[in-house]
């Protein structure tokens, strides 16, 4: 009761000593405004990729009601595609979208918030991030380059891809020119392809001049509109290499921190709100492009034979294993990953796939 009064008689002085100016501190720190930039990897308003920073961006200043800002670069516009890590690490820009294992180079674990051979799913993906531990681990990667990671977007299972000759054994494989990048392209030249990273832009072109004999993109949604029906008869599945490959919202620490605390809410919304939405537009859009490969360009789909995708898996354990042996960190993430995988499976077996086996088609 005698606190009650206490509290009573603070909030009438407050009341009334403070003039015209009634607004307390954190009124006053809700009108402040802030303008933010963000970079991306993806060429600007590129389909599905590049489309979530700028759904994210939009979200946000319709949220904020206008107070938090944010302008989108498209790759190369502020930085290049390849520096949007160190460019919101170092606060030459607030945010960035892009993907982890671009970041290899500097971090062996980045992968695992990427893509990982025979790994998550993007269910999985999303499920071991935000309720199996999987985010705190990527926030604790991430923490001594000054950055808070968020996922941003996932375009589910991808296909295997592009081939200009059948894939019956995995002598098949031998010499073949592929462009594959990231761990699936280590485990593809273990395998005694030849593994190769081209920019998007250039595949087209590298499959139609023979510099290379197969390449992977991302699935009917954005291959369609490479025309890669055009440079190539066979497309296969399943994207062994890239089963649910996860996009990045990173935001520089600092920058972060200095929102009010509902503005941080409305970023952490945004983020969460653009990953489930790509996902939901690749599910639909691949759905229907496939359709229109198959029925209109008459594109041979394959499935990958059961040995290449056991010898594939195979190699794919080492070279986990071998990355997981970098240091206690990465370890402690492929241990953490692999643990959720298999409890996945157990239930996945008799819920997503025997649901899917008894519907049939
Ligand atoms: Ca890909």
């Amino acid at each position: 009761m005698r606190k009650a009064c206490v509290a009573l008689l603070y909030l009438a002085l407050i009341g009334c000593g403070g003039g015209d100016k009634v607004a307390p501190a954190d009124g006053e720190q809700s009108q402040q405004r802030f303008e933010w930039k963000l970079v991306t990897s993806w060429p600007k308003n590129f389909p599905g990729l590049g489309l979530a920073p700028e759904h994210f961006a939009e979200a946000v200043e319709r949220m904020s009601n206008g107070r938090l800002k944010i302008k989108v670069y498209g790759a190369g516009q502020l930085v290049p595609a390849l520096e949007v890590f160190d460019a919101v690490s170092q606060g030459t820009a607030e945010v960035g979208h892009s993907g982890a294992y671009y970041w290899k180079g500097k971090i062996p674990a980045s992968p695992f918030f990427g893509a990982v051979p025979f790994g998550l799913n993007a269910q999985e993906m999303n499920a071991w991030l935000h309720y199996g531990g999987g985010l705190e681990l990527w926030r604790e990667l991430y923490e001594p380059f000054n950055l808070v990671p968020f996922a941003g977007g996932n375009t589910g299972v991808q296909m295997a891809g592009w081939f200009n000759r059948e894939i019956n054994s995995i002598a098949d494989i031998k010499g073949l020119k592929m462009r594959i990048p990231g761990l699936g392209g280590e485990v593809f030249t273990r395998a005694g392809g030849i593994s190769v990273n081209l920019p998007g832009g250039e595949l087209y072109t590298s499959m139609q001049t023979g510099v290379i004999d197969a390449t992977e993109w991302v699935g009917p949604y954005n291959d369609l509109a490479f025309g890669f029906y055009q440079v190539a008869k066979y497309y296969y599945y399943p994207g062994w290499h890239e089963p649910g490959p996860a996009l990045e919202l990173i935001v520089n620490k600092q920058a972060l921190e200095a929102l009010p605390d509902d503005l941080q809410a409305i970023v952490e919304t945004a983020a969460r709100a653009i990953n489930q939405d790509m996902l939901d537009e690749y599910t639909a859009r691949n759905n229907a492009a496939l359709v229109e490969l198959v029925e209109k360009h008459g594109v041979q789909v394959r499935k990958l034979p059961d040995d290449v995708l056991a010898e594939f898996q195979r190699l794919s354990a080492d070279v986990i294993a071998e990355l997981a042996a970098e240091d206690p960190l990465t370890k402690r993430i492929a241990d953490s990953m692999r643990a959720f995988a298999a409890q996945s499976s157990a239930y996945h077996g008799i819920s997503e796939e025997a649901y899917y086996n008894a519907r049939g088609k």
